[in-house]
């Protein structure tokens, strides 16, 4: 018989159905048991009737986080005694054959205990187990269906959704990479992508005009807070356009989309507040401001643009400027002749940031396309001619073949999700994410590798 989902099991009444899950509860009576069987959208109460001698002889045997198949008339429960928390609520399936299809050890802990009373680290070890929680369920659900959602809406909008490689050159985001041996080439080394930054570019060389992808990327920092060392961006990049254009792209996407997917929020102004990084700085003395009224009030998303932010920053350890996003962001045409001076701090560029809730959640800007300006920005940042040609020759050369104008910008998919959400942190709503430290305790990883592999690598591990 086909199996049939929890939710769908009140338009079954009267008849007989199978289904399948996970014993999240089980009551065990002289003449009857209760069991609430688990699937992916949620619990079905099964009663046990001790006439069956055989199915409740089973149903004794079974214990929590048992998977079972049931076999079962739908009944409606009585008034009064229905569960409106439950799609089933309605009705109890009246077992008539239950298999155990496979047993489960004692859990490391309960799976609807309070994530917060749990060790992180056991959660981590166990995230199959986590997962099987309404609560991470839902986030995972939901995440889910904001990919559609941006998909679609992107789609809709002209964008096409273009896969850049994850095996790649060092990208000066202003991280460290992560570091990939090659094997066929030894002594040489891909990077993993900080982001798709050089290759969007380049697809706007290539005249895609349109692109965007959900897309992994790889900084090797140290981790604090609710840093990754892999995250999420929704990356996007435009040609012909100017930043007006792109900040409006993206402000009614979330706009609609927090209309859509999250009816229960309230945006707090549309269109979103505009503030130049100065202006913040003056008055909040941040660069990601908390405009929300009630700062206690996780239903109010308080929007914001930080535009004008500075092109460079002044590193005294390392004695140079450095840009403040990266080195492609095109500079403001207004502050182009103050290249050459000495001060380069109040020289700003065509920058923005997306704040919610005061979080960064995502920025971009628009990009140089003259590779005369871009060499003479790499030059201001410290770069010596021979290293300009070493890292960055396939972008000069792309930029000598006819280059639109073009801006982009990427949202930081992790956050967002974890402010929509509402949760406290992004390994609430990241499905297999790594400890504060960089760890994953479930794979162990990091891990050492076999010597045969370190031989192959031509890789020798210093003692
Ligand atoms: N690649 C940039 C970043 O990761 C975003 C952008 O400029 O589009 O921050």
């Amino acid at each position: 018989m086909k199996r049939i989902m929890s939710a769908e099991t009140p338009k079954f009444i009267g008849k007989k159905i199978t289904i399948s899950g996970w014993a999240e509860t089980i009551r065990k009576h002289k003449n009857i048991i209760f069991i609430d069987l688990r699937d992916r959208d949620g619990l079905t109460q099964i009663i046990i009737e001790n006439v069956n001698k055989k199915s409740f002889e089973v149903a004794q045997s079974a214990s929590i986080e048992d998977v079972l198949k049931i076999e079962g008339w739908v009944v409606s429960r009585p008034k009064g005694l229905e569960n409106k928390n439950l799609a089933s609520g309605k009705i109890e399936l009246h077992c008539e054959k239950i298999e155990v299809l496979s047993k489960s050890k004692d859990l490391p802990f309960e799976i609807e205990q309070k994530a917060k009373k749990i060790n992180e680290e056991t959660r981590l070890k166990y995230r199959y187990l986590d997962l099987r929680s309404n609560r991470m369920k839902n986030n995972l659900k939901n995440r889910h269906l904001v990919n559609q959602f941006v998909r679609n809406y992107l789609t809709e909008q002209g964008f096409w959704e273009i896969e850049t490689p994850f095996l790649t050159k060092s990208t000066p985001e202003g991280a460290r990479d992560f570091i990939v041996p090659s094997r066929l080439h030894k002594g040489k080394f891909y990077a993993l992508p900080q982001s798709p930054q050089q290759y969007k570019q380049l697809l706007m060389v290539a005249g895609i005009e349109k692109y965007f992808q959900i897309v992994r990327c790889m900084r090797d920092e140290d981790q604090r807070g609710d840093r990754q060392p892999e995250f999420t961006q929704i990356d996007l990049e435009m040609s012909f356009i100017e930043q007006k254009d792109i900040l409006s792209t993206v402000e009614k996407m979330i706009i609609e989309l927090v209309k859509k997917n999250y009816p229960n929020l309230k945006i707090k102004k549309i269109p979103f507040e505009k503030l130049t990084y100065n202006e913040a700085m003056a008055k909040y003395k941040t660069e990601r401001p908390d405009l929300r009224k009630n700062k206690q009030d996780k239903n109010e998303m308080a929007f914001a643009w930080i535009v004008d932010f500075p092109a460079f920053e002044w590193k005294e350890k390392e004695n140079r400027w450095d840009a403040v996003h990266h080195p492609f962001t095109m500079i403001n045409p207004q502050d182009i002749n103050q290249l050459e001076q000495k001060d380069k701090s109040k020289i700003r560029a065509l920058q923005y940031d997306l704040v919610l809730n005061g979080f960064e959640i995502g920025g971009g800007s628009m990009r140089i396309h003259k590779p005369e300006l871009l060499s003479k920005i790499f030059e201001i940042l410290g770069h010596k001619p021979e290293d300009i040609q070493r890292k960055f020759s396939h972008l000069l050369e792309a930029f000598s073949f006819g280059v639109p104008p073009h801006g982009g910008l990427a949202i930081g998919y992790d956050r967002l999700m974890m402010i929509l959400q509402q949760e406290d942190n992004i390994r609430e709503v990241i499905a297999f994410p790594k400890t504060g430290d960089g760890q994953d305790p479930m794979m162990v990883s990091p891990s050492v590798i076999d010597q045969e592999q370190l031989d192959e690598l031509n890789l020798k591990i210093k003692s």
